[in-house]
């Protein structure tokens, strides 16, 4: 069975708040689709659960401009 993003596949929007002031974040996109997934710049590091299984997304506070990586579990689909 394939597994999807449920962000990039618009299934469901983020409920990720902001760890400054709590406001609900903002989905920037994937940092996949930012960088490609062969990207010198991803390294395993950035992906600590394995990036099968993950889709990291970049997250955006828009009341006080904090980014935050989160990584979205993958759904069936
Ligand atoms: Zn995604
Ligand atoms: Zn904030």
């Amino acid at each position: 069975m394939e597994k999807v993003c449920p962000l990039c596949n618009a299934l469901q929007t983020t409920t990720e708040k902001c760890p400054r002031c709590g406001a609900l974040l903002v989905d920037s996109g994937a940092l996949n689709s930012y960088l490609g997934p062969y990207s010198p710049y991803m390294n395993s590091d950035e992906l600590p659960f394995g990036a099968k299984d993950y889709c990291v997304h970049l997250l955006h506070c828009p009341i006080c401009a904090h980014d935050t990586r989160h990584s979205v579990s993958l759904v069936p689909m």
